[in-house]
């Protein structure tokens, strides 16, 4: 390999030695061999090249003798050759290689979010308080009937298509055993249970451990079909077709076959050590007939008993795309945006391809409101939701719920290092190694997640009741609650709100 070592470590690893007491604690807590002692000088040395900035030893070290800071290393950069772009150019003519990343995309590209703003009310529809007053944060997704069928004695027909019950407006997103641990895992769908919401097996098959969360499991069927097979459909509550992710837009999956061990090869039932790859494309879709036939044989093998999601990436036509899926029989359509975390992706398809997810829910919304078929699908979307203020604002432009991704992922420990693709993630959450896997407590992780969801569902009440709305379904693409702000009438359009002051 031609050696790379002129570049710079991205960042330095600054150690108080008055504070240091030599106890090795970060030797051993870094997956990424960082720490050393040096018995010579009978102290810790460091190889700043090394570390991602994961904070496993700030965040453990007892004398708080740490820090990571940003190296102010230099290149001669301008305008158009930023220090990060040549850095890339050094690595890939050292590698030859594709590079790789982890997480969303990091670009200082609009999130739309930060530009739009809530209403609330003050003198006239008043507020309320949600301390006092009931507020319904339960949603139902799945297909819904347009007109309302009583019988003879007129009473309702009860009639509905299946549906998903969530008791708030949130799912947790698709992530494969295999990209994440089985804690990690684990932490979730005994979460997804007690909240009454759902977690997503991701494209790894279901391990047999999990099956008794599946009535608050959706399981994933991608273009490799692994651990795909009848029980496993049976299993879950919903079945999710992944045509696309916001992170890799119109490319496939690869898990590499070193990740590929025990029971991971089991659940998704190759061999082991052999590199997981799912294509492009489905093989078998290549149209929107084409998808139909799949909604339909996975309703047909499961008696139609399950509702049907179909996820695509954000692109220049998810409103064209997503008004064919509303037609091709699935009963939910994810849209993920481009903003969307992940375990590994080309980092030029990362943070060039897709577009931000406001943008796709909104012209998707209006789309399938201007057809007269809003009412055959939910929407789900995906892509960075960070707080539950964002989760209103996506609500009120026409999502019916939100999946979190990243910001699970923080509430089990990450600390955004980015470095997924590596398998060594110093948290236990983006690895498979038995002693890393180990520091994620899923009791721990658990407890954080049912936190996390409860939290977000306080605020949400909060900020609907300050609207003087009482109910999930009243703020279901309520645009006259936003107003955007820095923004241009083309962006206003598409997002279909007004200007603050308007
Ligand atoms: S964990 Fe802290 S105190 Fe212990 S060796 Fe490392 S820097 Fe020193
Ligand atoms: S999951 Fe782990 S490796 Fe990935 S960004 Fe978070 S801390 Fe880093």
């Amino acid at each position: 390999m031609i050696p790379q070592d002129f570049l710079y470590p991205e960042f330095e690893v600054v150690r108080n030695p008055v504070k240091c007491i030599n106890c090795r604690i970060c030797e051993r807590e870094c997956a990424n061999e960082v720490h050393r002692y040096d018995a010579h000088t009978k102290s810790m040395v460091s190889d700043d090249a090394q570390c991602v900035n994961c904070h496993r030893c700030v965040a453990l070290c007892p004398t708080h003798a740490l820090k990571i800071v940003q190296s102010d290393h230099t290149f001669r950069e301008n305008a158009n050759w930023s220090g990060q772009t040549i850095k890339e150019v050094y690595k890939q003519a050292g590698s030859g290689g594709v590079l790789l990343s982890s997480m969303g995309n990091p670009k200082d590209l609009p999130v739309y979010w930060d530009k739009i703003l809530l209403n609330a009310s003050q003198v006239t529809n008043p507020s309320i308080d949600p301390l006092r007053e009931p507020m319904e944060t339960k949603t139902f997704l799945g297909k819904k009937n347009i007109v309302i069928e009583r019988d003879a004695q007129g009473r309702l027909v009860n009639n509905l298509p299946p549906q998903l019950e969530l008791s708030t407006p949130l799912v947790f997103s698709a992530m494969s055993y295999g990209s994440i641990s089985y804690n990690a895992h684990a932490s979730l769908a005994r979460a997804a249970k007690t909240l009454g919401i759902f977690y997503n097996t991701g494209e790894g098959g279901l391990h047999e451990d999990f099956y008794p969360y599946g009535t608050n499991t959706i399981v994933q069927v991608a273009s490799g079909r692994f651990g795909v097979h009848k029980d496993y459909l049976e299993a879950g509550a919903a079945i999710e077709i992944k045509m696309g992710q916001g992170a890799k837009p119109g490319i496939g999956g690869h898990l590499p076959g070193a990740k590929i061990v025990g029971d991971i090869s089991k659940t998704r039932m190759i061999p082991m050590g052999t590199d997981a790859i799912s294509p492009a494309p489905h093989h078998d879709i290549y149209s929107i007939e084409d998808l139909r036939q799949l909604v339909f044989s996975l309703k047909e093998a499961t008696d139609y008993r399950k509702p049907i999601i179909v996820k695509i990436a954000a692109v220049h036509n998810a409103a064209a795309i997503a008004s064919g899926i509303a037609r091709s029989g699935a009963d939910i359509i994810a849209i993920d945006g481009f903003r969307g975390g992940t375990g590994a992706a080309p980092t030029r398809i990362r943070d060039n391809v897709g577009i931000p997810i406001e943008l796709a829910l909104a012209s998707v919304d209006q789309r399938l409101r201007e057809e007269g078929i809003r009412n055959n699908v939910s929407l789900l979307v995906a892509g960075s939701i960070r707080s539950s203020a964002d989760v209103v604002k996506a609500i009120a432009l026409g999502a019916d719920a939100c999946y979190l991704g990243t910001a699970t992922a923080l509430a089990l420990g990450c600390h955004l290092c980015r470095s997924c693709q590596t398998g060594r993630c110093n948290w236990g959450i983006a690895t498979q190694r038995p002693d890393l896997v180990k520091r994620l407590n899923p009791d721990v992780g658990y407890q954080r997640l049912v936190n996390l969801i409860t939290a977000w569902t306080h605020e949400i009440k909060e900020i609907m009741g300050g609207m003087g709305i009482n109910s999930i379904e009243a703020l279901r693409g309520n645009r006259l609650m936003l107003r955007g702000i820095d923004l241009n009438e083309k962006e206003l359009s598409i997002l279909g709100i007004k200007y603050a002051g308007e």
